[in-house]
């Protein structure tokens, strides 16, 4: 059966432009169907951790990351009022073979369509098409688009579908019609992006301050002008009915965040001033879904965000949704773009994915925090009184195993296209630069 393509790829974020880079990379046809009328840098920060980044080097956007991001040093961990509880090494300084990074979300995803209009080609990506239905048949998948500007509706074929519509996919409420809106945490987040002359710290370190289960805040430089930062705020319990929808466009207010964040001090930034002077604010409550029995279904599957929405923390939405790409071309490399490739994808993916979202549900590694906040609220003499090194490590370690990124492990994988040199590892390169 001739089909338009060998993949149909529904939702141009981060996990469907990294699969369509992958999958063209592979040998396979693809085509991105993307709801948005245009192209826009939207979110705030994010951070991708040396797993995703692997996979991104080996699609050839090693040095655009470096021009777009910041190469992580280290995250540093503060109780409320700024009195200093831990340090964690990151990306090439913690002993992977490659950084981590921090950047804009909206200007990675732009980055990532350069690179997918440049390689897979100008066609390989509609926009202002939604997609609102499919169907299977025994050799291929009929997926209906409604075109949103002349509201006609547009057939596709293809081998496969994949569903990377994110937490609000299209896809998944197709194959679970009865599931409902996202899992609230009970969290509200605050977001924004502040101009800065000069960066905090030494410029490459991730701030993480009070209580993830009272009132947290994260801040990170993003460029050498701009730092990200986010205030989560507890409202309700874990399953309280969502209070806003889960909407990543909402704009928010400071006047709302402003008064629950001036107890948080720190002697190397200003944080009330930070808040205030921030343009622009966006809310959206912490939410994810329960874990799936199954992602693929027949001809569909789903990826990234549709298919295992998880709280933001540990920095690891982005790079899971990374990973599931990276699964899905070595099952399309071992079964071509089969229904056996999407069913081996299913089962390499979904339970580890599965584990991260449950983990993120507990805290991730950021439960210290919160030993540390319940136990001394009011501050503490000696950080070993509250919590041992120990316990801190084991807790760091546990969720790095879990989470994928055991720098042995990730240092030690094989490469998904083992003949490409685009992908070699940048700490030989960086060293081979110094030598
Ligand atoms: C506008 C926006 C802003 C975000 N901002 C942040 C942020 O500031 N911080 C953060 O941690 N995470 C943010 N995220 C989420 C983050 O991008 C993801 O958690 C992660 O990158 C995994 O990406 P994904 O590709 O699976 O999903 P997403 O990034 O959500 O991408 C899904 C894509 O699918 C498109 N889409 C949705 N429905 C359909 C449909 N029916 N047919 C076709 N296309 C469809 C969407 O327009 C979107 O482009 C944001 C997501 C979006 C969409």
């Amino acid at each position: 059966m001739n089909t338009d393509v060998d993949v149909l790829i529904a939702g141009g974020g981060i996990g469907g432009l990294v699969t369509a880079l992958c999958l063209h990379k592979a040998g396979f046809s693809v085509q991105i169907y993307e709801a948005s009328l245009t192209l826009k840098s939207l979110g705030v920060g994010i951070s991708i951790q040396p797993h995703g980044i692997k996979f991104l080097y080996e699609l050839g956007l090693a040095e655009d990351l470096d021009k777009l991001g910041i190469r992580a040093r280290a995250t540093q961990y503060y109780s409320r009022n700024g009195q200093f509880i831990y340090e964690e090494l990151r990306g090439l300084e913690a002993g992977y073979n490659w950084p981590q990074y921090f950047v804009h979300r909206g200007d990675l995803q732009l980055l990532l369509w350069k690179h997918v209009l440049e390689k897979v080609g100008k066609s390989s990506v509609v926009l202002g098409h939604k997609l609102i239905g499919f169907e299977s048949f025994a050799e291929h998948i009929e997926v209906k688009f409604l075109d949103r500007s002349s509201n006609e509706i547009v057939k596709k074929s293809a081998k496969l579908l994949i569903g990377a519509d994110g937490i609000n996919s299209t896809v998944r409420t197709i194959l679970y019609p009865d599931e409902g809106p996202p899992v609230w945490s009970g969290v509200a987040m605050w977001r924004g992006v502040q101009r800065v002359d000069k960066l905090f710290l030494d410029g490459r370190t991730m701030l993480l301050m009070g209580n993830p289960n009272r009132r947290k805040m994260v801040v990170y430089p993003i460029n050498a002008n701009s730092i990200c930062w986010l205030c989560n705020v507890r409202l309700d319990g874990p399953g309280a009915k969502l209070h806003k929808t889960a909407d990543w466009n909402t704009i928010g207010r400071v006047e709302d965040i402003l008064p629950l964040f001036e107890e948080m001090k720190i002697d190397f930034l200003d944080i009330s001033n930070m808040i205030r002077t921030t343009e622009k604010v966006w809310e959206f409550p912490m939410t994810d879904r329960d874990p799936l029995p199954k992602w693929t279904h027949n001809r569909v599957t789903l990826l990234g965000d549709a298919a295992h929405p998880m709280y933001p923390i540990g920095a690891n939405g982005a790079a899971q949704a990374i990973l599931d790409a990276q699964a899905l071309v070595q099952c399309f490399q071992r079964y071509g773009p089969t229904v056996e490739a999407l069913e081996e994808y299913d089962n390499i993916r979904r339970t580890a994915a599965t584990a991260v979202v449950t983990s993120n549900r507990q805290g991730g590694p950021q439960q210290v925090l919160r030993i540390v906040d319940e136990h001394s609220p009011n501050g503490f003499k000696d950080i070993r009184d509250i919590i041992s090194k120990e316990e801190t490590d084991a807790t760091f370690n546990e969720y790095n195993r879990l989470a994928g990124f055991d720098p042995n492990l990730l240092n030690n994988e094989p490469n998904v296209f083992p003949n490409d040199e685009t992908g070699k590892n940048t700490l030989a390169n960086d060293k081979q630069k110094e030598s």
